[in-house]
Formats: C-alpha cells, sequence, structure tokens
C-alpha cells in the first residue's frame, strides 16, 4: 500500500518513493536541552513516531533509519548556565535525560541515531571549509558567514520573496553581514562566554550556529540526501531554508527529498508563551496523566492542522483509552490471532497520517469487541493490538489499565477493603456510602462469592 505524505517543498500530497527502500532515511530536529520539554515540544516527535513506525511496518524495521538530534549546542544554553552558575554540561545532560525518560513515557521509539552537537563539531567545520572554499560563506570578525545570493535558489521551501527572507532573518548586530538575509555560520567567542562553549576552528575560536548543526549531523546520520525531514512549521524559515541552503551548497544535491511540518499547538486557544504561564511541561503532566492518555490527545488532531489543548481534549482522550481497553478486557481471554493491522487504520495512516481517522477506526473495533462472540474475539484482539502498536497506544495490560495508576489503586483497594470489612460487621449503611463513594469517583464495585474487585469505568477525576 502506497504512503502519500504532503511535501511543504511541493504543497501538494505525494506518493512516498525512498531512495532506497532498503535504507529509508528520516531526521527530526531535536530539542535544545536548556529546561524541561513543553506539550508542544512534544508533537513533533510523537507524530514524527508514527510515521517510524508505519514505515517499519511497510519497509521493516532494520530498513528505516530513523536521527532526531539532541541540540546541546546553543545561546539558550549558554544564557541558561550565566542565569544559574550551573555548568553546561551539567544542564544539558539533565534535561536530555529528562526529555528521554519523558518522550519514553509517551511511547516514542528510541529513534535509530540521537546524534549530539558536540559530538560532530569536527563535521561542522567540515562543512564550512567547504563552503568557504565554494564561495558560499565569508569571514567577519564575528565568525563566519553564510552568503544567501551566492544561492540563486534561496527560499523555495518557504516560498518567502526577498523583502521577507530579509524582515524574517534575525537581527543581530553584525556589522561585518554583507547582505541583510546572510545568517552566521560559526558564532565568534565573546570575552564572557564560559570555555566550554568554545571550540578552536579555521575560522577562530567559536562555537557553531544551529542551523550548521543540523546539516552535519543529518549528513553523519544518514547521508547526504535523506528521504523525509521534519519539523514543526516554525522551523520552515529560517532553519530548514538554512538547513537547505549549507547542505545543497556543500554537497551539490538535495538534502532532503521530502519536507514535513506539524502545525503548532496551542493552549486554550492562545499562544503558549512564559509570559502569559501558560507553558505545560510534559514532565509534569506525566504525574497527573498517564502517557497514552497525552499521546492519543496529541494524535486526536491532523499533524499538519492547529491543535488547541485543553483539560477537556485530555478527559476525552482518557475516556477514550478508558472505552478501548475495556473493549480489550472484555476478549482478552482470546488468544490473539496473527493479524495484520485492520485495513481502515492502516489507510487512514497511508493517507498522510491520518490520525483521527486512524484512532475513529480503532474505536470501532472496540464498540465491535463489545458486542462480539468469542468466535471473534482471537480476531478481534490481535486487530486491536495490531492497530495500538502502529499508533504507539494500547500497550499495556488491560487490567493494570483497569487500576489506573498504582497510588489511586492502592487507595481503591483500601477502601475497598473497608468496605468488605462493614459487610462483615454488618454495617451495611456504611458499605454502602463507600461503594456510592467510589462510584462518585468512576469505579464500580463487584461483588462475588470469592470477594470484592472493582474496575473503572470512566477516567478517574473526570
Ligand atoms: P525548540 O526546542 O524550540 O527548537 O523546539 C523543538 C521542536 O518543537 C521544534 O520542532 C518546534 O517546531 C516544535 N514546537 C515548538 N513549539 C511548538 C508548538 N507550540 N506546537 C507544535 N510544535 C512546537
Ligand atoms: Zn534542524
Amino acid at each position: 500500500m502506497d504512503i502519500r505524505l504532503t511535501n511543504t517543498l511541493s504543497r501538494d500530497k505525494q506518493i512516498f518513493v525512498p531512495i532506497d527502500p532498503g535504507r529509508v532515511t528520516m531526521y527530526l530536529c531535536g530539542p535544545t536541552v536548556y529546561s524541561f520539554a513543553h506539550i508542544g515540544n512534544a508533537r513533533p516527535p510523537v507524530v514524527f513516531d508514527v510515521l517510524f513506525r508505519l514505515l517499519r511496518l511497510k519497509y521493516g524495521e532494520e530498513a528505516v533509519v530513523y536521527a532526531s538530534n539532541i541540540t546541546d549546542i546553543d545561546d539558550k544554553i549558554i544564557q541558561e548556565a550565566a542565569r544559574s552558575g550551573r555548568s553546561l554540561k551539567d544542564i544539558t545532560t539533565t534535561y536530555e535525560g529528562i526529555y528521554r525518560e519523558d518522550m519514553r513515557a509517551l511511547g516514542v521509539l528510541e529513534p535509530t541515531f540521537r546524534p549530539r552537537a558536540t559530538e560532530h563539531v569536527d563535521g561542522m567545520i567540515g562543512l564550512m571549509t567547504r563552503l568557504e572554499q565554494l564561495g558560499h560563506a565569508y569571514r567577519t570578525p564575528n565568525g563566519l558567514m553564510f552568503s544567501v545570493p551566492s544561492m540563486p535558489t534561496y527560499g523555495r521551501l518557504s516560498r518567502r520573496d526577498r523583502d521577507e527572507q530579509v524582515a524574517g532573518a534575525r537581527v543581530d548586530v553584525d556589522d561585518g553581514k554583507r547582505d541583510p538575509a546572510d545568517f552566521a555560520l560559526w558564532k565568534a567567542s565573546k570575552p564572557d562566554e564560559p570555555a566550554e562553549a568554545r571550540w578552536t576552528s579555521p575560522f577562530g575560536e567559536g562555537r557553531p550556529g544551529w542551523h550548521i548543526e543540523c546539516s552535519a549531523m543529518a549528513a553523519a546520520a544518514l547521508g547526504e540526501t535523506i528521504d523525509i525531514h521534519g519539523g514543526g512549521l516554525d522551523l520552515i524559515f529560517p532553519h530548514h531554508e538554512n538547513e537547505i541552503a549549507q547542505s545543497e551548497c556543500a554537497h551539490g544535491r538535495p538534502m532532503a527529498n521530502v519536507w514535513l511540518h506539524n502545525g503548532f499547538l496551542s493552549m486554550d486557544a492562545q499562544k503558549m508563551s512564559k509570559s502569559l504561564g501558560n507553558v505545560a511541561h510534559v514532565h509534569d503532566m506525566l504525574k497527573r496523566y498517564d502517557g497514552e492518555t497525552i499521546r492519543l490527545a496529541l494524535l486526536s488532531a491532523h499533524y499538519r492542522g492547529p491543535l488547541d489543548w485543553t483539560d477537556a481534549l485530555l478527559a476525552q482522550s482518557q475516556a477514550t483509552l478508558d472505552r478501548l481497553y475495556n473493549a480489550l478486557r472484555r476478549i482478552s481471554s482470546a488468544q490473539p490471532a496473527d493479524e495484520p493491522p485492520p485495513a481502515g487504520v492502516l489507510n487512514a495512516l497511508c493517507d498522510d497520517l491520518n490520525t483521527p481517522q486512524a484512532l475513529a477506526e480503532l474505536s470501532a473495533l472496540a464498540a465491535e469487541a463489545n458486542k462480539a462472540d468469542p468466535a471473534d474475539w482471537p480476531r478481534l484482539r490481535a486487530q486491536m493490538k495490531a492497530a495500538g502498536d502502529l499508533l504507539g497506544l494500547l500497550s499495556k495490560d488491560p487490567e493494570v489499565w483497569a487500576r489506573g495508576d498504582e497510588a489511586t489503586a492502592r487507595r481503591i483497594d483500601e477502601r475497598v477493603a473497608a468496605r468488605l470489612e462493614a459487610r462483615r460487621s454488618k454495617n451495611f449503611a456504611e458499605a454502602d456510602r463507600i461503594r456510592r463513594e467510589l462510584e462518585g469517583e468512576g469505579v464500580e464495585v463487584m461483588d462475588s462469592p470469592q470477594g470484592s474487585t472493582w474496575r473503572r469505568i470512566r477516567g478517574l477525576g473526570q
């Protein structure tokens, strides 16, 4: 089955054809590790994780090579070091660790490569040396600049005209710039910057700019032309435009054949920003919600469109997962058959990663499972699990899911035990009170000769 993707370069949906089906390559710009990742930062890794899973299904697990970097050299990290008095290494290793932990909790598979900028400075210098030799870069007292007029096709991805390029370029105090659209490849060290952020190079002591980091890491991990390059749509200009300029001028061939960009996430219809105080960290959210609930909420809108993050969206996602897990629980005594993912789910994902449609198909399977005869259980169980694997959902034991998080589950166990004790001592009023109290929390108590068990009938806290 063909996979169709909307390529930002052409602005249309095209059948995806890899350069080599035996080695399909994908690169996603990763986080700058100076703080916690917010929920908007989690959208690209989750969306591209679904694509990674889909590509692995189509081309084989070993055939897909996925790299997503860690930006551990950047102005923001240096600023954080100056503010907190911590070393750069301390800051970047701390937040890289937290990022990876958060992504694991969101069901994001480990990419094949996770290159760090600090480990690729030689490759960056190599690229810049080549750009300088070919007349695409020039030195200034502030470092090395890329000469935008040296590349006639500059601006092809973002389709910005010359005025817009200049207006969008970073306003840097750089008297050495020959053209206002030129951008920094190498930034000369300033006296107050820490030694940790200095590297020697033919262009003097300094550090690489953000764009050249990705150009070098993508080439080192995947090669000079890759199949798919992704990121949030804010990266189209200038970041991806500049990655293209550097890589294509240095290598003389396209950097990537398909460019994919996810839409932006807003918070209660507002832009997420520190000044509005509405920045939600994934790390905090994971203390209140299961990673799968957050993941499903992130996949509830099509990746190219906007996504508005609200408490209602999370409550709805939790209720959807409860429904899916309850259906799976009903049929879980069946041995799963050997089934591929159902065609409805697969078709939806192959159509430019239509995750809302895929989730609707999965919900329809759950509805079927709730009514099905035991003869159909093995097929349904296998299909639900296969669809869940593709979407990165339903990875838990339905029994465990029904209990909710451990702390809450233990508290409910205690309440159920207290109710049983009340019944034994014939205090039925108290037993009924506890039952109603638990019902109010969305917990149903079931009595049997063996004792009492319980299950969640809807998301806790709703
Ligand atoms: P940054 O660490 O700011 O470079 O961002 C890392 C990734 O998160 C980039 O791919 C951005 O495009 C993406 N991103 C940042 N904010 C949002 C948002 N509000 N919605 C969706 N993606 C975002
Ligand atoms: Zn990048």
